[in-house]
Formats: C-alpha cells, sequence, structure tokens
C-alpha cells in the first residue's frame, strides 16, 4: 500500500512544481488573433514555394547539425552581430531564458527582472530552482536606476534581465540608467531584445563595452513564431558554458532549413515590421481618441492601454471575436491595462471598432 502512495505524483513530483500554475495560452480558434506579438503577414506564395522545395530536400532521416554553421552565418549578418561575439541558439528565446537560469542556478542565486515584464522569467526561475527578484519600474514604466542598483547590491543576482523594449509596457528604458545596471551588476546581463526590429535601438554594438553583457533575440516577432529559434550574442567565455547544457539537437533539421530560406528574404521581413510600425502609430492615434482608453508610447508590436474597466472590454472585445491580452491582476501597476498587438490595418480596424462599441 504504501509503495502504491509512493508512486503518486503527490508524493514524486517536486512541491514547487505541483503548485505551479504554468503558462496559460489562450484558446484563439476563430478569433482575431491579436494576443501573442506575432507578425500578422505571411510569407509571399513563391517564397514559401522555395520553403517548402528545400523542406522536401531536408535530411530529415538526420539529426541536425548541432552547431547549425550556416543558419549562424546567415544569422550574424541579419542581426548585425559583431565578428568577436558567439552565438547559441535556442528553441525560441524561452529555451535560452532556462539555459542561463540553470547555469547560474547555485542555492540562494537570484534573477532579477524589472517588473512589470515577461512573465516566463518568474515561471522559467520557479522551476529552476533560482530565487526571483522583481524590481518596479518607476513613472511611465521608465528604468529606476536607483532602486534597481540597490535591489542589485542587496540581492547580488549572478543573473539581470533588461528587456528592450520591455513586454508588457513597450517602452525603450534610458540607455544611461541601463548602462549603470550592467555596471552595477556582479553577473551576467542579459538585453533581451525580443521586440528589436520595431524599434531601431539596441546593445548588440555595445557587446564588446561590457564584459558582462549578452543580448538575446528570437525570429518569432519577426514573422517566423512557429520556428521556434532564439538567438543568444556574446562572448564566448560565457557563451561555452551554456553550450555544454543545451541539448545537442534542440534546433531540428527542419528549422534550420526554414530559417535560411527564410532569412535569405530579410528585405521583405523587414517591410512587414516597417508596416506593423506604421499601423502602430495609427492605432495608437485611434486609440487615444476614444474616450476612457489611455495607449502607453511603444516602440514594439504591441500598445499597452488602460481603460475604466480591463475585465468588461476584455470580454467585450471577445464576445465580438476579438483575442487581446488581459494584463489586469497580472501586476500592481497593470490595473486596468490590456495589449494589444499590431494587426494588419482590417485586423486593427475591427479590433477599433469592436473597442468603440465596448466602450458606448
Ligand atoms: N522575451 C520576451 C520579452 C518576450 O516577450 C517573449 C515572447 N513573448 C520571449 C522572450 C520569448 O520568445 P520566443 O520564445 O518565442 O523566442
Amino acid at each position: 500500500m504504501s509503495r502504491i502512495v509512493s508512486k503518486s505524483p503527490e508524493a514524486i513530483i517536486r512541491d514547487d512544481i505541483r503548485a505551479l500554475s504554468g503558462y496559460r495560452i489562450a484558446d484563439a480558434s476563430g478569433m482575431i488573433k491579436l494576443d501573442a506579438m506575432e507578425n500578422p503577414y505571411r510569407l509571399p506564395e513563391d517564397v514559401r514555394g522555395q520553403i517548402a522545395d528545400a523542406v522536401a530536400r531536408a535530411e530529415i532521416n538526420r539529426y541536425p547539425e548541432s552547431g547549425a554553421p550556416r543558419l549562424k552565418k546567415i544569422l550574424r549578418e541579419v542581426l548585425g552581430i559583431p565578428g568577436e561575439a558567439d552565438v547559441l541558439l535556442g528553441n525560441g528565446s524561452d529555451e535560452i531564458i532556462q539555459l542561463l537560469a540553470l547555469a547560474t542556478a547555485r542555492p540562494g542565486a537570484a534573477m532579477l527582472c524589472l517588473e512589470p515584464t515577461f512573465v516566463m522569467f518568474r515561471l522559467i526561475a520557479a522551476f529552476c530552482g533560482v530565487r526571483y527578484v522583481g524590481v518596479p519600474l518607476g513613472n511611465d514604466f521608465a528604468l529606476d536606476a536607483e532602486r534597481t542598483v540597490a535591489a542589485i547590491e542587496e540581492h547580488q543576482p549572478p543573473l539581470v534581465f533588461i528587456v528592450y523594449p520591455n513586454n508588457p509596457t513597450g517602452n525603450l528604458f534610458d540607455s544611461a540608467a541601463i548602462d549603470r545596471v550592467i555596471q552595477a551588476a556582479p553577473g551576467l546581463v542579459v538585453l533581451d531584445e525580443a521586440y528589436h526590429a520595431f524599434a531601431g535601438r539596441s546593445y548588440m554594438e555595445r557587446l564588446a563595452d561590457f564584459p558582462n553583457l549578452v543580448v538575446m533575440r528570437t525570429l518569432s516577432k519577426s514573422g517566423l513564431a512557429g520556428l521556434r529559434l532564439g538567438v543568444l550574442a556574446g562572448n564566448g567565455e560565457w557563451l561555452r558554458h551554456l553550450e555544454k547544457i543545451r541539448l545537442p539537437y534542440n534546433i531540428g533539421v527542419l528549422t534550420q532549413v526554414v530559417a535560411e530560406e527564410a532569412l535569405r528574404h530579410r528585405a521583405l521581413l523587414d517591410s512587414q515590421a516597417a508596416a506593423i510600425r506604421g499601423e502602430r502609430g495609427r492605432l495608437a492615434r485611434e486609440l487615444a481618441s476614444i474616450p476612457g482608453t489611455k495607449p502607453y508610447p511603444s516602440d514594439a508590436n504591441f500598445i499597452l492601454f488602460r481603460t475604466t474597466t480591463a475585465d468588461r472590454t476584455f470580454e467585450g472585445l471577445r464576445e465580438r471575436g476579438v483575442l487581446i491580452k488581459n494584463l489586469h491582476g497580472s501586476h500592481p501597476a497593470l490595473d486596468d491595462c490590456l495589449r494589444v498587438t499590431v494587426g494588419t490595418p482590417a485586423e486593427n480596424d475591427r479590433f477599433l471598432a469592436a473597442l468603440r462599441e465596448c466602450s458606448a
């Protein structure tokens, strides 16, 4: 009898993991999907044909090339990775966050983030056994350098994440404040530039200025979310240790082949990003014109906005077939906040019309 009990999940699965609620992904079937910062544009038919041909030639009977040399070469060019920096690939940047957490998870070690931010940092810290420290952002979600440096001194985190521009607030932080944080940190500082395609500012060219800086990117927001490809650029002295815990075949044959083909059409991806930036401006102006709606400035492909009652607005939009993200209740600074991803002009119009109806 006691043997059977010991085989139960309660006895076997770690208490902290049983207590986790996991990352919730909303059901978007049949909806206008503006909840997850995806690029709304597909690749043109002829490019999809070229990708299909490349997939047909791929040797899926073989394990993938572990170091993905061809793909890395293209990524270096497309992402402007300096020649001296090394490159590590993840199955999405989520996986890179996990590698960084695992590699620094000494007993008592902290991961420090600026809140509100991407919720996966907290979740990954929890299941990697890392202490999570969230330092509040200041007014208008600006980086509060004093408070952040004080928290760094108190917690001595081996790992600090700065999201640039930040999710879900959409803003770029002041670079002098970021520099102070990088200098004050006792360990690695990761600039998470997931939304770089819409921001135009980057720490990539500053890698050589700071020995403890690494820069993370993802292809997810640039039209390739389904592939799952994250990129970490930085000094090989750091990356070579992370390589040891990266599972050897984390980037599959098909991901490598499709990313290589898609990135040959860099100009196309750039023009999609430009269209999204243009629509972002229009969406922000229209949001500001709706009574009771306050959009925050954004350098990303989404806009955070505050309403009078986020729960009601969120439900009203959902009833009208539009899915966005409700952030109410996720962090005290996000009371009555919603986040909408910039879609195609037609999707944005549908969203705005639905929002006007529920705000009336
Ligand atoms: N970092 C930030 C700030 C994000 O918002 C996201 C996705 N929402 C990610 C990382 C993860 O992206 P992916 O795993 O798709 O590369």
